[in-house]
């Protein structure tokens, strides 16, 4: 019985693949084209256990019909992980909610017609975004929970990119839970969600490396490749290692008790600074030569929303990596692909 991994070129799944193969899991991927199908092919190796089916756009109402209409019989598990995250657009609908939504009642809708019997977990990656309340960011008497929800509505999130990106995530996850709702007696899956945070980490394969990193890596990218006297952003959050996301989208599908709940992933704050001072920490060549962080002694600030994930930390049962390491290991690939390490 195989896995079917959605998205699977992404920086997340393509550490889902990397752990399914490992703990022997046949693995169907979707991809956009078949030239990436073979890129991934190559990367991992003919002799993996992995196969891919095109989906070009996830935006398409049915994307995923003619892969569980052909792969049905052989999929048990499903991890929807496709969905865009970056705030390269303007047309907030068209490139953020529509897929993000469309995506989701999509493979849902594809598992009703063709593996109601069959596929007996499914596990999106939703985010901390569809928990989040923007507007009570600033608040440190405010303490989010898996349990809480992102307020925004359709027409209100259309102010910038990230509230955009936000409110795809929190209607796509809604999306999930309502259809199951619905159709509880039709279908046999169980449902979770994973929800991290900004996600850091080391690309899977070395090659992938390149001037811009996905939207989350961006956080360590960007002060990397700084010089003194720029000003960088001064992003705050929390911050939790690839390799952490992906062995969870794992857990997620093989325990009883994650069944009907949102994982919260997150393993503690991070701003510019942390990372501006563990880049100058563990990297003596960087030291001078990349910018000053935006708030000098204050990294990792406990200021603003807290995110308490205790219940998600206990059903999970590992311990997640630190941000010094992960830090580390993202630079390090970046430094080593450049001969600066
Ligand atoms: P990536 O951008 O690396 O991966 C996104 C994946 O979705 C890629 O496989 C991409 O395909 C695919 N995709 C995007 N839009 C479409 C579309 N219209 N049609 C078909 N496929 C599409 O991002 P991440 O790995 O970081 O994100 C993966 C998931 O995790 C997303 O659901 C994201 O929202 C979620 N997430 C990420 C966090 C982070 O910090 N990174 C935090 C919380 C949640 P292609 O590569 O071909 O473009």
């Amino acid at each position: 019985m195989a896995v079917l991994v959605t998205g699977a070129t992404g920086f997340i799944a393509l550490w889902v693949v990397h752990y399914l193969l490992e703990e022997g899991y046949e693995v169907i991927g979707t991809v956009r084209s078949q030239e990436k199908a073979e890129k991934l092919q190559r990367q991992f190796g003919s002799e993996a256990k992995l196969s891919f089916e095109i989906v070009p756009d996830i935006s398409v109402v049915n994307a995923f019909d003619h892969v569980l209409q052909k792969r049905a019989p052989e999929i048990e598990y499903v991890l929807h992980t496709a969905s865009p995250f970056h705030y390269k657009t303007t047309e907030y609908e068209k490139d953020l909610l529509i897929p993000a939504v469309n995506g989701t009642k999509g493979i849902l809708n594809a598992i009703k017609k063709y593996g109601a019997q069959t596929v007996k977990r499914l596990v999106i990656t939703s985010s901390y975004a569809a928990i989040l309340d923007p507007s009570k960011l600033g608040d440190s008497s405010t303490i989010f929970t898996e349990k809480s929800w992102n307020p925004t509505t359709w027409e209100g999130c259309r102010t910038d990119p990230s509230n955009a990106y936000r409110a795809s995530k929190k209607f796509a996850e809604l999306a999930a839970w309502e259809f199951l709702e619905t159709n509880k007696d039709i279908v046999k899956f169980k449902l979770t969600t994973v929800n991290p945070v900004l996600v850091f980490g080391p690309q899977k394969f070395d090659e992938d490396v390149k001037g811009q990193l996905n939207t989350s890596n961006e956080v360590i990218n960007v002060p990397l490749h700084s010089s003194p006297g720029d000003k960088l952003p001064n992003t705050q959050g929390f911050f939790i290692d690839v390799r952490d996301v992906a062995k969870a989208h794992l857990l997620a599908f093989q325990k009883e008790d994650t069944i009907g709940q949102r994982l919260g992933l997150s393993n503690g704050r991070v701003n510019t600074q942390g990372v501006v001072d563990i880049l100058n920490n563990k990297f003596p060549q960087l030291k001078g030569k990349i910018a000053e962080g935006p708030t000098p002694g204050k990294a990792n600030q406990a200021v603003g929303a807290d995110f308490d994930n205790t219940k998600t930390k206990e059903l999970l049962g590992f311990a997640f990596n630190s941000l010094e390491n992960v830090v580390y290991d993202t630079a390090a690939q970046i430094l080593k692909k450049e001969s600066r390490l």
